[in-house]
């Protein structure tokens, strides 16, 4: 979800709602696609497919599910071209959805692109074993440099590589329609299912202008491979009792629910507010006093789905509560010092809305962007207040710290304007955000795989990339890593980069915005929470307690009070787990005793009034004679 240009998105969710006619379907992701292929099929009028409509068998065969070019689960080894334009533009490329860099060094294209401008070309898939196919789905080429699509093509199946079967309506070879532009994707099912461990797809036409080029995805069930038990089933499996499916909104309630009721103690469903669609935005506390803030006890927050189409980070968070409850159940050691000692907030899905839109059209047919927004297409990635530049402005002016504080930033006034494009799931993040002193959050995200730190702005307007660190930096770093470095699959030496940005020669960590500039994006809670020493304005019952992460090391600590002297002191952060206490003890100013008696009517003792007196005399000593006292 991360790492693509604001240059082509609009180009990309033009193309995605004029494929859409009818977003609302409440038609299953299957049951959409097949309208959708027999739609296309009656407007070809009279082409090979509309016989293959009269057999009932088609309607009524099953759909296999994609074999997983978009998802990498058919590996870059699995796929083979007749002919390449270049690397960049190999087999390997010719995956469903995949996307264009957005550099001009970037040498991977999104899609696969023959050399030659003939009928001989071909993308073949190797299954890996007997696997019975039902349908192909195409897209064009995704490049910022060309437009090119395939626009309709053959079917061959083999068992061997050597000799091929076409796909057959009766004793016709089937041509099947494709592409009418480079994302809107394209379903054909086969007139009836076949059985084989190889397909091509062998284009026919393409765009008058342009050349061979296409995006896949293969439908089909693997088989049993009686001659290779090896491959009978290769689907990870893991024994951890964690409800690994996909939930929409209602199903994710449902998880939640059951989470609570099996760890009622430790649990809390509560709502933060409501989408604009009136889904309510529910989080989970995971604490061992929920409801309450603890005194010594950091807050943390997860939250996913801000791409309301960006599935991974809801499902992370729905196994992470099951996780956390079952595991605390289980005694273990590490959980349970997390549920006592810190208070966890999960909110799986930032925006619902989105959500629901892609899941209703399903992941084949709805292509990358749709969902992604809320239903009123804000990016809500983007839709946080500018905390930025007023900092760097009052930074500029030389107001930093003393007139202009660098934490708890003001929310700009144009920001709070009822006509201010501001997302009503935005606003209940940051009302949440204000009624719990948060420590440390994240935002998890689908797409590449990297942490990236704050600020996720460039302090130069122009750049569009820009190293630009916090006064933090050390810390944020220091978090990034400790995430990447634990994250197995981010430490695999041997994945599959997306693009050129190689994350990981530096650690699989980046500065937001020495990857791509985001204004408006988490930065906005880091300014209004993270680098603040306090909490925001305590609500009454509050009893103060104020967080500072800092990376092991010596510290000179100054704690300030209105009306209070200050107080400075070193603060040892160690390497252990838990947290530092650095104790301050403030005493008032002889002012502020006199503000307090005088508030209550009492008697102003001898000690204060001699006190007030003697700061009164050097005062006005110091008015009289400067450089003195
Ligand atoms: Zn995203």
């Amino acid at each position: 979800g991360e790492g693509r240009g604001s240059g082509q998105r609009g180009r990309r969710r033009t193309s995605q709602r004029q494929s859409h006619g009818s977003p609302k379907s409440k038609a299953s992701p299957r049951g959409a696609s097949g309208r959708q292929c027999q739609r296309q099929q009656r407007g070809q009028g009279g082409q090979e497919r509309s016989s293959g409509l009269s057999n009932p068998l088609v309607s009524l065969a099953p759909e296999c599910p994609p074999l997983g070019l978009e998802s990498l689960r058919v590996s870059d080894a699995q796929l083979r071209a007749s002919s390449i334009q270049r690397y960049g533009l190999g087999a390997h490329r010719g995956r469903f959805n995949i996307q264009s860099g957005i550099h001009d060094g970037d040498m991977y294209d999104g899609g696969w692109c023959a050399a030659q401008k003939d009928q001989n070309q071909w993308l073949e898939i190797d299954a890996r074993r007997p696997t019975r196919f039902t349908g192909v789905i195409t897209q064009g080429l995704n490049s910022i440099w060309t437009y090119d699509w395939v626009t309709s093509y053959k079917i061959q199946f083999s068992n061997d590589t050597h000799s091929w079967q076409p796909c057959k309506n009766g004793s016709e070879e089937v041509v099947f329609p494709a592409n009418k532009d480079p994302e809107t994707p394209v379903l054909n099912a086969f007139p009836a299912p076949v059985v084989a461990r190889y397909i091509r797809i062998n284009p026919q036409t393409w765009f008058e202008n342009g050349t061979i080029c296409l995006r896949t995805e293969i439908l089909g069930c693997p088989l049993p491979d009686p001659n290779n038990v090896y491959f009978w089933d290769n689907t990870p499996k893991t024994t951890d009792k964690l409800d690994f499916r996909h939930h929409n909104y209602k199903a994710m309630r449902q998880l939640m629910k059951k989470v609570n009721a099996e760890c009622p103690n430790i649990t809390r469903i509560y709502s933060i507010g409501k989408s604009y669609l009136g889904l309510k935005m529910v989080a989970m506390e995971i604490s061992d006093n929920p409801g309450q803030h603890e005194v010594g006890e950091p807050e943390f927050r997860y939250v996913a789905g801000m791409h309301g189409n960006e599935a991974l980070g809801r499902e992370l968070l729905l196994n992470l509560m099951e996780y956390l409850c079952h595991e605390f159940e289980a005694g273990n050691p590490r959980v349970v010092r997390l549920v006592t000692e810190t208070r966890i907030h999960l909110l799986p899905s930032m925006n619902p809305d989105g959500y629901e839109t892609a899941y209703k059209l399903g992941s084949e047919l709805s292509g990358w962007a749709m969902g992604r927004w809320t239903y009123e297409n804000i990016d809500l990635n983007h839709n946080f207040a500018d905390l930025n530049t007023a900092l760097w402005d009052a930074e500029d002016n030389e107001m930093v710290p003393h007139k202009f504080p660098n934490h708890y930033i003001p929310i700009p006034e144009y920001y709070t304007f009822a006509n201010a494009t501001v997302a009503p799931e935005t606003r209940a993040v940051i009302d949440w955000m204000q009624r719990f002193p948060f420590v440390l959050s994240a935002n998890l995200h689908g797409g590449e795989l990297v942490v990236t730190y704050p600020f996720d702005m460039t302090r130069t307007y122009w750049k569009g990339q820009e190293l630009t660190p916090t006064a933090d930096d050390p810390v944020f770093r220091w978090l990034a890593t400790v995430y990447a470095t634990t994250n197995l699959a981010m430490v695999d030496g041997d994945r599959r980069p997306c693009h050129c940005d190689d994350f990981a020669r530096e650690g699989n960590i980046i500065n937001g915005a020495n990857w791509h500039t985001v204004p408006g994006k988490a930065v906005f809670s880091l300014l209004r929470a993270l680098t603040s020493t306090l909490p925001p304005p305590p609500p009454p019952a509050f009893d103060g307690d104020y967080w500072r992460l800092l990376n092991p090391g010596e510290y000179e600590v100054t704690a300030k009070a209105e009306g209070y002297h200050p107080v400075t002191r070193w603060c040892r952060v160690s390497y252990e787990d838990n947290p530092t206490l650095c104790d301050f003890r403030l005493t008032k100013t002889p002012k502020q005793r006199l503000r307090e008696i005088l508030a209550k009517g009492g008697k102003i003792p001898k000690d204060l009034l001699l006190r007030l007196r003697q700061l009164r005399l050097r005062k006005l000593r110091r008015q009289r004679f400067p450089g003195h006292g």
